[in-house]
């Protein structure tokens, strides 16, 4: 046997017995040949393998309501005026495992704010993953710094700690590692890297709430670490972040600095404003969607966990499907996506956006994960403005230029294929599904050119 072949008697050994009465709308011919081929592709006219809907996010709790038209009606709609933003904060940190909260206006807003308390400035440089979301190099940008890449490992989608250290320059002033998709990446490493050049660690977890490293929450293990709430999250208010951290006089920093600087908790009085800051306050209504989006969020993520550990397990025995490997010391995953790579050489060379596209039209959302953000048009756009050029000389830039050859993240962006998390909500015969899709392209990809 050449190639693994799926019997049609297999992938219902797989899924319960309930099951089979789904089965039925496939063509009967397919019972007893043995095999999922000359099953007619949904993208070809054939049946979907999954013609039902998938779980809706966000999913809102009508408890809340009264509590939020009680605060509406107040007029206590900002932090300074209400209790809700503070207690969100409380349960937040208790819920993380971390000493301190500020919650913030966003993601973004809370990123920006850490670095800067942290002593990142204009001309510094900052370490950072190619394979994020747009946002991770904005907030460095918003401190005139320069972003610097280290290559993904492709195996786990995360920065790879062996590649940082050749990229530290005497300028280089802070690590950003992503825990991207809710994967988190080995904080041993980084933050002894970290420690043995005197740099900070500032935890984008913007996709990684409850994830554990060594058993420790993601966004406590760095000098501070960073969560998002936009609607897509796991924990969604429309728009909301928050900044981690376990030292007081930092926490203090963070506060003052998301509130126009105004001094905050021990820190030292100076005349007026201590500190520059900025108005990235989370608002009072932000607080109490997440105070009851909070309610849900254990038992969402165990009910993601347990169906992305099946994912795993049957989606690996696929030729040409590579489930994501957890890093170093990673011991819980959260999957705000759930990737996966596509090695289509195993798929007859058919290019990855047309298995994406066969798999869309047999009823199972996917994406093609972020595309190669180092060859974004905001990077040359920073480089070629006033500040830029009166801040990094150069040859700094052309440096930039030569070493922007990432061949770990291009593979990567050549490869994966992402589920969003609401799909990792379904049952367990959705999960069924998404194999048997992905089994059936497999076996039909003659009929996909
Ligand atoms: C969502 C996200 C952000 C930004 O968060 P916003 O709340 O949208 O500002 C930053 N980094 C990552 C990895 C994200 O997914």
């Amino acid at each position: 046997m050449k190639t693994r072949k799926f019997t049609r008697r297999q992938v219902i050994a797989t899924t319960s017995a309930g099951m089979l009465g789904t089965m039925i709308s496939w063509p009967l011919s397919s019972i007893g040949s043995g095999s999922y081929a000359k099953v007619k592709l949904a993208i070809n006219g054939g049946e979907k393998v999954h013609p039902g809907s998938w779980p809706n996010w966000p999913v809102w709790d009508q408890s809340a309501e009264p509590g939020i038209i009680e605060m509406l009606r107040s007029g206590r709609w900002w932090r300074g005026s209400g209790e809700h933003v503070e207690e969100f904060e409380k349960r937040y940190a208790e819920l993380m495992s971390a000493k301190r909260c500020v919650a913030t206006a966003s993601g973004t807003t809370a990123l920006i704010t850490a670095l800067g308390v942290l002593g990142v400035d204009a001309g510094d440089e900052v370490l950072v993953s190619p394979y994020t979301f747009i946002a991770t190099y904005n907030a460095i940008f918003y401190h005139k710094a320069l972003p610097v890449f280290v290559d993904s490992d492709p195996e786990t989608f995360l920065l790879d700690p062996k590649k940082i250290e050749a990229r530290i320059t005497d300028r280089t002033s802070a690590i950003l590692p992503v825990h991207i998709y809710g994967l988190p990446a080995d904080m041993d490493s980084i933050n002894k890297i970290a420690k043995n050049h005197k740099l900070k660690v500032v935890e984008d977890a913007c996709q990684a709430w409850l994830s554990e490293y060594r058993g420790k929450r993601t966004g406590t293990l760095g000098d501070l670490g960073c969560f998002s709430f936009q609607n897509s999250k796991h924990l969604p208010a429309g728009e909301g972040g928050a900044i981690l951290g376990n030292d007081d006089d930092i926490m203090d920093h963070c506060h003052s600095a998301h509130n126009c600087g105004r001094p905050y908790g021990n820190m030292k009085v100076t005349p007026g404003y201590p500190l520059r800051g900025g108005n990235f306050r989370m608002q009072q209504s932000q607080a109490l969607i997440l105070l009851s989006q909070m309610k849900r969020i254990e038992k969402d993520n165990d009910i993601r966990l347990s169906n992305a550990l099946y994912l795993d397990k049957k989606l690996k025995d696929i030729p040409g499907i590579v489930p994501y490997k957890l890093a170093d010391g990673a011991t819980r995953a959260v999957y705000h996506l759930y990737p996966f790579r596509y090695i289509k050489e195993k798929f007859n060379n058919i290019p990855k956006e047309k298995f994406i596209n066969a798999l869309v039209a047999e009823g199972i959302p996917a994406t093609g994960g972020y595309g190669q953000q180092n060859k974004d048009g905001l990077f040359e756009e920073a480089f070629n403005s006033r500040g830029y050029k009166r801040l990094f000389s150069e040859s700094r830039l052309k440096k930039w230029r030569e070493e922007n050859h990432l061949p770990g993240n291009d593979q990567l962006c050549n490869e994966a294929v992402t589920f969003y998390q609401s799909i990792l909500l379904g049952s367990k015969k959705d999960m069924d599904d998404i194999v048997n899709a992905i089994t059936k392209i497999y076996e039909n990809k003659d009929s996909l050119t």
